[in-house]
């Protein structure tokens, strides 16, 4: 028989996990394994939540296993490493995001591009290489693969930094890797929740002109003030959205549910780019959105996806975040708040994104 969560591994572990697809978290005892030569031990400091802990948690996917510790925005402090390691030491401040592992020897893989091989290992509800399955940061601890950390910049605050580690780097790698980074291009960024905001920001440090497309009136003064925004857009505003009609190069979508896309694709110029990062929900009784395909024809308009980004490149946008002062706008909370922040952020009530403190809120049961 299988060993339980608690006694699969010689060093004991908390955190706090979903037992259904409830989604209702509370205090849960497991195990992790012992430092491999390769590994790197970290005590957690901050987590974020992200709205995919909230689709994973809620079974919104069709894939979640439990009992399921979320928590893929990880900052912390290595407490001991493995005899192979050579980028980090004890005392250093470093991060994991959405992946520990992966094949490692495929063509993605082998170009930084992780997030993309077949057999990536999330940070929470996959099977590790052990078999055993991985548990996120809403847990008091983790241990990793070197190669899946990254070093944390001294000049970044870790709650606000946080952030970075998946809603930052979603955002950051298609903006590059679509050529929406370009100075003067005109961005779209739909949706300003947790991954939108940091799309602002990010846009802007590139010297990209950005236009918020959201449902939400109330978030424009803020927008345009303190994200730095140039322009707002109410989706629901048909008149608004009509008089923008093909004046977008790009836009990128982080909405997280259900929403039409002809509108979207009415906004872009001819040969422009509607980039999917939002990930609604979508189980095997659930209708897919639905894509129309003539605006894509006779505007050669392009409709595509991205995944969070490679360790390379999250390293290279956190070093970049450091340089231009981009932390997420947070709201800290402790551990025990976590299923009301889940409503909230349902409710789209916060600004723009939870962090757990973790290192002070999370209490052993024993
Ligand atoms: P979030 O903070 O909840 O933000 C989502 C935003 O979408 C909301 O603030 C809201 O903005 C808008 N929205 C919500 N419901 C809507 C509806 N019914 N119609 C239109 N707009 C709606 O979530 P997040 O953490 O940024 O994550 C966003 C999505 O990205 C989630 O689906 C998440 O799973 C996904 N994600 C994907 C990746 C990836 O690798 N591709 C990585 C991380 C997250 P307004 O109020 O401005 O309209
Ligand atoms: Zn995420």
């Amino acid at each position: 028989m299988a060993k339980s969560p608690q006694e699969e591994h010689p060093q004991k572990a908390f955190g706090w996990a979903a037992r259904d697809s409830a989604g209702i978290l509370s205090p849960f005892n497991f195990s992790r394994r012992n430092t491999g030569p390769k590994d790197v031990s970290i005590k957690i400091m901050y987590c974020g939540v992200c709205h995919s802990d909230i689709h994973f948690v809620r079974n919104e996917w069709g894939f979640s296993e439990y009992p399921m510790v979320p928590g893929h925005e990880i900052v912390g402090i290595v407490t001991e490493v493995g005899s192979e390691v050579k980028k980090m030491k004890v005392g250093d401040k470093v991060a994991i995001g959405c992946m520990v592992g992966g094949c490692d020897k495929c063509d993605d893989c082998t170009k930084g591009l992780e997030s993309y091989c077949r057999d990536t290992i999330l940070t929470y509800n996959y099977i590790y290489h052990d078999g055993t399955r991985t548990y996120g940061g809403y847990s008091d601890w983790i241990v990793a693969e070197e190669h899946y950390v990254v070093k944390f910049p001294d000049t970044l605050p870790m709650d606000s930094g946080a952030p970075l580690l998946c809603a930052g780097i979603t955002v950051y790698s298609p903006l590059k890797y679509y050529g929406l980074d370009e100075p003067g291009k005109h961005l779209g960024v739909v949706g300003l929740g947790g991954l939108g905001h940091l799309a602002v920001k990010f846009a802007k440090a590139f010297g990209v002109k950005v236009t918020v497309i959201s449902t939400s009136p109330s978030k424009e003064k803020e927008a345009i003030e303190s994200l730095g925004a140039d322009a707002f857009l109410v989706s629901r505003d048909l008149e608004q959205m009509k008089a923008a009609t093909g004046t977008f190069d790009g836009i990128i979508d982080t909405v997280s549910a259900q929403h039409p896309l002809q509108p979207l694709l009415d906004l872009l110029k001819n040969h422009g780019k509607l980039v999917m990062v939002g990930a609604p929900h979508y189980t095997k009784t659930e209708k897919p959105l639905e894509l129309p395909i003539f605006p894509l024809l006779v505007g050669r308009k392009l409709v595509a996806g991205s995944a969070t980004g490679g360790m390379q490149e999250t390293q290279e946008m956190i070093d970049f975040a450091a340089e231009h002062n981009i932390t997420a706008d947070v709201e800290v909370i402790p551990m025990n708040y976590i299923n009301t922040a889940m409503e909230r952020l349902l409710k789209g009530d916060v600004k723009y994104r939870f962090v757990i403190d973790v290192a002070n809120t999370m209490a052993r049961l024993n």
